[in-house]
């Protein structure tokens, strides 16, 4: 698929219409007009987001083509979801999994495990060699396919919040790369929380909307006024509804009952990319500076539901006497 066929709807929606996804607020401050949408920041929320946004056919179509590896798609990427279908300890993938298993297996060991947005179910075949016993969903039907055929995985089609309420609970709940494509993250992360069994844990990992590479793409843009985008359409796609930093992220975590129990800040695996050599050096370069500034372009994050606060007495028999009123 090429970009220009994305967003084919999207002329018709006017950016008086734009809308924070998280917060749901109108009139936000533009940060960049790009080609095929702008990037407008709330002003309630500070959530960074894009405008127009893609719809969900058009979204669904994107990542056919990009599990498939559709040289029309961006060249850099071309191999980026080939890692995605082997589960050999060589792969990067693999590699990062189960780091990111490290850090949640030593909060909670394993159980029940739900990965959104499982995709090929690399994940889960990873994590079921640890002890985990998981289920995935993925809106990709060809992604949840393999993770059925190949893996012999327990995936469902479809998008999570469609999956009725079936009462399970999971000591851990997945959403690696999943948030970003939301179109209404807070929603999601109340229904992940809700799935959650007593004391669990949600993963996520998203881009970082606070990394130098943003800050120097975003200088360029303006030190042009503007006419230099190229940097900035390579960071801000069409897939990624918002971008959220660590406290944006904290703070719709809270809305959703959830607080931060671990973070901290990744790169993309250049493994990863296909990239022409002087390209590859200078992230390589960039990338060192950014982690000595904690400004990495991806954010790894663990948390909890919240643990409730200490509140005046008075106070805390307004909040129960409500509970039991909505449950008779
Ligand atoms: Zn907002």
């Amino acid at each position: 698929m090429s970009a220009p066929t994305l967003l084919r709807h999207a002329g018709a929606a006017r950016d008086a219409d734009a809308r924070c996804p998280a917060c749901h607020s109108r009139g936000p401050g533009l940060r960049y007009r790009l080609t095929r949408f702008r990037v407008y920041a709330c002003r309630r929320c500070r959530l960074v987001y894009l405008w127009p946004r893609a719809d969900a056919d058009e979204i669904r179509a994107l990542f056919r083509s990009l599990y498939a590896g559709d040289p029309a798609c961006s060249p850099a990427l071309r191999r980026y979801f080939s890692f995605s279908y082997d589960d050999a300890p060589a792969n990067p993938q693999v590699q990062r999994y189960e780091r990111w298993l490290d850090a949640i297996e030593r909060i909670r060991p394993p159980g029940r495990l739900l990965d959104i947005g499982c995709g090929t179910g690399l994940f889960l075949a990873v994590a079921r060699r640890r002890g985990w016993l998981g289920r995935g969903v993925d809106d990709c039907a060809q992604a949840a396919a393999h993770a059925r055929g190949v893996f012999g995985l327990e995936v469902r089609d479809g998008r999570f919040g469609e999956l009725p309420e079936d009462g399970q609970r999971f000591d851990a709940i997945t959403l690696w790369d999943v948030l970003e494509h939301a179109p209404d993250p807070l929603a999601l992360l109340r229904a992940a929380r809700r799935r959650l069994a007593a004391g669990g844990v949600l993963g996520l990992s998203l881009p970082n909307q606070r990394s130098l590479l943003e800050l120097v793409a975003g200088a360029l843009y303006r030190a042009s006024r503007g006419r230099i985008t190229a940097p900035l359409e390579q960071l801000y796609v069409e897939q990624h509804f918002a971008y959220f930093h660590i406290e944006t992220l904290r703070a719709t975590l809270a809305r959703a009952d959830l607080e931060i129990v671990q973070h901290r800040g990744e790169h993309t695996d250049l493994r990863r990319l296909e990239l022409p050599a002087p390209v590859r050096l200078g992230l390589r370069a960039l990338f060192a500076v950014a982690r000595a500034a904690a400004l990495e372009n991806r954010l790894f994050v663990l948390a909890r539901p919240a643990e409730p606060r200490a509140q005046p007495a008075a106070c805390a028999r307004r909040r129960h006497g409500a509970f039991f009123r909505m449950r008779s």
